[in-house]
């Protein structure tokens, strides 16, 4: 089993909709998943409880204790995906102990990636006394189509000495529209949508490997 956490204090840098996404993707692919939704405005639960049909299963916890025992508590899925919380430095701790791999949305811009440096200590001190587990790597989230990222964006990126994938995920419509009826981008008719979350898993998987 391993555990997947989408970490990043700043709200609105696409922590839930990349948890939703993703968890679907590795569950298309045959594995099975547990989301976790550890943030107290509980999007994805808004979300899981927007749909009838949703195959995916999902917890909510509330405790940074409750997420301490995840390991035990999800033996039995292959994955479990944790939507993080904004804030809440217990909780983020909590999920950057368990975790195995810590993806971190970021938005294109140089002031959304310089509020990551928290963070950022954080999992690198944890780090230090773990020979290097959780790994963790940067998503850059909701860049606007048809643009290339800056060089002030890969700069400030750089800084941080932490992978930053390949794959970007792009604004676009499809996610909160699919979001608001409980589903994800594996529901629509948009073969760039599904193509950007499944090179993404690609990704998250091989670092993982
Ligand atoms: P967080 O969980 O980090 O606060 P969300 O995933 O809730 O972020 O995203 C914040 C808002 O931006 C939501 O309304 C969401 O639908 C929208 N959003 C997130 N990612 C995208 C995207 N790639 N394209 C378009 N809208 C997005
Ligand atoms: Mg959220």
């Amino acid at each position: 089993m391993s555990i997947i956490s989408v970490l990043n204090p700043k709200g609105g840098c696409g922590k839930t909709t990349i948890s939703t996404n993703l968890a679907r993707a590795l569950h298309d692919r045959g594995h099975s998943v547990l989301i976790v939704d550890s943030d107290p405005q509980g999007s994805a639960r808004d979300w899981h409880a927007a749909s009838e049909d949703n195959p995916l299963e999902l917890v909510a916890l509330d405790r940074p204790n409750n997420v301490k025992t995840l390991r035990s508590m999800a033996a039995n899925y292959d994955y479990v995906v944790i939507d993080g919380a904004a804030k809440l430095e217990d909780m983020i701790a909590a999920a950057i102990k368990v975790s195995d791999f810590i993806l971190i949305p970021v938005q294109p811009s140089p002031y959304d990636i310089w509020a990551a440096s928290d963070l950022v200590d954080f999992i690198k001190a944890r780090q230090e006394v773990t020979d290097g587990v959780p790994l963790a790597g940067f998503i850059v989230s909701r860049v606007v189509e048809g643009t290339r990222l800056g060089g002030d964006v890969r700069a400030a990126l750089d800084e941080y000495a932490l992978p930053v994938f390949e794959t970007t995920i792009t604004q676009r419509q499809v996610y909160p529209q699919t979001a608001s009826e409980g589903l994800t981008v594996f529901d629509a008719d948009n073969a760039k949508a599904k193509a950007e979350t499944t090179a993404l898993l690609d990704e998250v998987l091989a670092m993982i490997a």
